[in-house]
């Protein structure tokens, strides 16, 4: 299949899983995950009406932007960050995997005159290989980054298990809603979005039917890595 093909039937599965959920089309955004892929690709995608793009790494991001020919695209950082790379992350870029102390505290002294958009990034399958903060020592780190003042946050990621067993699954995508609904009661961060950040192209469907508000779709889109 072509890269339109792939797109425009990801858009389709995205509204069919919106329905099933009874959720609007438009509750629901599309990341699409460019990572290993040319920068050509991400055009050819971006002339089909697709705005948000990611990358894991943030040196491949850096390059693919200053690459692109497409305008005014955003751009989502959606792999672990290392703290001596946080001086290559822009104030225009998302990052999507704010997990820890340390991180929240370099990009405090880097984002002195402007402030970056975040979202939490949270262990909800327990696997010890997955990064994102445990559960348990969720709230300790939002206090903690509600006290950064360049920091953003617009909401909650997370990754899935990679199992056959959608019922594990989809109890991961609802450990991160209840965070969320957590957070958004506790009103320690003005202008918290309540985005949930979750499902691949393996995926989606759960999360949007566990109330996704950002599915990052890769090898569905642009093809295997
Ligand atoms: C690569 C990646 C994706 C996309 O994965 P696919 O299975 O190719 O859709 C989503 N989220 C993160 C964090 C990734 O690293």
């Amino acid at each position: 299949m072509s890269l339109q093909e792939n797109y425009q039937h990801v858009r389709e599965q995205i509204a069919n899983a919106c329905v099933r959920s009874g959720r609007p089309p438009e509750s629901v955004s599309l990341i699409a995950v460019s990572k290993t892929h040319p920068a050509s690709y991400v055009d050819q995608v971006a002339a089909l009406g697709q705005v948000h793009f990611a990358e894991n790494r943030i040196a491949e991001l850096v390059e693919k932007k200053a690459s692109v020919q497409a305008p005014a695209l955003q751009w989502h950082l959606i792999g672990q960050l290392q703290t001596n790379k946080v001086k290559l992350l822009e104030a225009d870029t998302i990052l999507h995997t704010l997990d820890r102390a340390s991180l929240a505290d370099k990009l405090q002294s880097r984002f002195t005159d402007a402030t970056i958009s975040c979202l939490l990034q949270v262990n909800c399958s327990g696997e010890p290989s997955k990064s994102g903060v445990a559960p348990a020592e969720f709230n300790a780190l939002a206090d903690y980054v509600a006290q950064k003042p360049a920091i953003r946050i617009l909401g909650l990621m997370t990754m899935a298990e990679n199992t056959e067993d959608e019922w594990r699954i989809r109890e991961a995508f609802a450990k991160l809603r209840q965070l969320s609904e957590g957070l958004q009661a506790r009103r320690i961060f003005p202008g918290y979005k309540g985005w949930l950040s979750m499902g691949m192209s393996g995926d989606f469907e759960l999360a949007i039917a566990e109330g996704a508000t950002h599915v990052r779709v890769g090898s569905a889109i642009f093809g295997s890595r």
